[in-house]
């Protein structure tokens, strides 16, 4: 369901956006994966650490150099070489029916053909595929050369919209997705690839599971929880709160 956004929301992400790159730079892909490598990766990457997922991708690769390989290899195989990532066992399976339903559908284990397709239909595409939900969908979408616009909603990522304000407090991730491109027509796909890694790093960094760091965050004099907690003076709400 799409949220409708008036143009002061849409002004708030651009806002975001442009106090996170003054803190944290510009950041831009140099290389784009392929969309079926970029779909492995993505589920590998399910609440698992980047380093870890991504030696995991790298063990399948070295030991089986292609995808076909891996759809035809047995799932202990699998398995084994991706023992570290989370819910290991789980992801061996959806990764190999993954390769499998793509071979199935397309003849071949290449989702070249997406480039064709509307982002939302591509996105449900993907999303038909066991273990697929929009972040990994969205993921294989806008990181790989599709370069679709879709924007990837991480945990850290959903985080921090939610203690922002940017979304309301019992959004679920689905309709945040929702509620961040109806704001980000301006945006193109470069831009929300930028967009989740500053968040994604904020959230990693400064408002961290664990701990939100406010004294040191570039969004402290425009943070919604910073507000409610009284430790600044109300000089910017949400629309919905003002
Ligand atoms: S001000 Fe605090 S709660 Fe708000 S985004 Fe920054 S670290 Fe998180």
């Amino acid at each position: 369901m799409q949220t409708a956004f008036d143009f002061s929301q849409a002004a708030d992400l651009r806002s975001i956006r442009d106090r996170l790159t003054v803190y944290f730079g510009n950041i831009r892909i140099q290389e784009r994966p392929d969309p079926v490598s970029q779909l492995s990766g993505s589920i590998l990457g399910i609440r698992t650490r980047d380093e870890i997922s991504w030696n995991a991708f790298m063990r399948l690769l070295v030991r089986f150099q292609n995808w076909n390989a891996v759809s035809d290899a047995p799932k202990t195989d699998i398995e084994n070489l991706i023992w570290d990532v989370t819910f290991s066992e789980k992801k061996a399976l959806y990764l190999k029916q993954a390769l499998q339903t793509i071979r199935a559908r397309e003849g071949d284990i290449n989702l070249g053909s997406l480039v064709n397709l509307p982002v939302e239909e591509a996105l449900h595409w993907l999303e038909k595929i066991d273990g697929v939900g929009r972040k990994t969908a969205a993921a294989t979408l806008n990181f790989s050369t599709i370069h679709g616009r879709a924007f990837v909603i991480d945990t850290h990522v959903f985080r921090v919209l939610r203690r922002f304000g940017f979304i309301g407090k019992n959004t679920k991730p689905e309709h945040a997705y929702d509620t961040v491109m109806a704001a980000s027509d301006d945006f193109d796909a470069d831009d929300l690839f930028e967009l989740h890694w500053l968040l994604k790093i904020l959230g990693q960094k400064t408002c961290s599971h664990a701990q939100a760091c406010c004294a040191s965050c570039p969004l402290s004099d425009i943070c919604l929880q910073r507000v409610e907690k009284g430790a600044i003076k109300i000089t910017w709400a949400p629309a919905w709160i003002a």
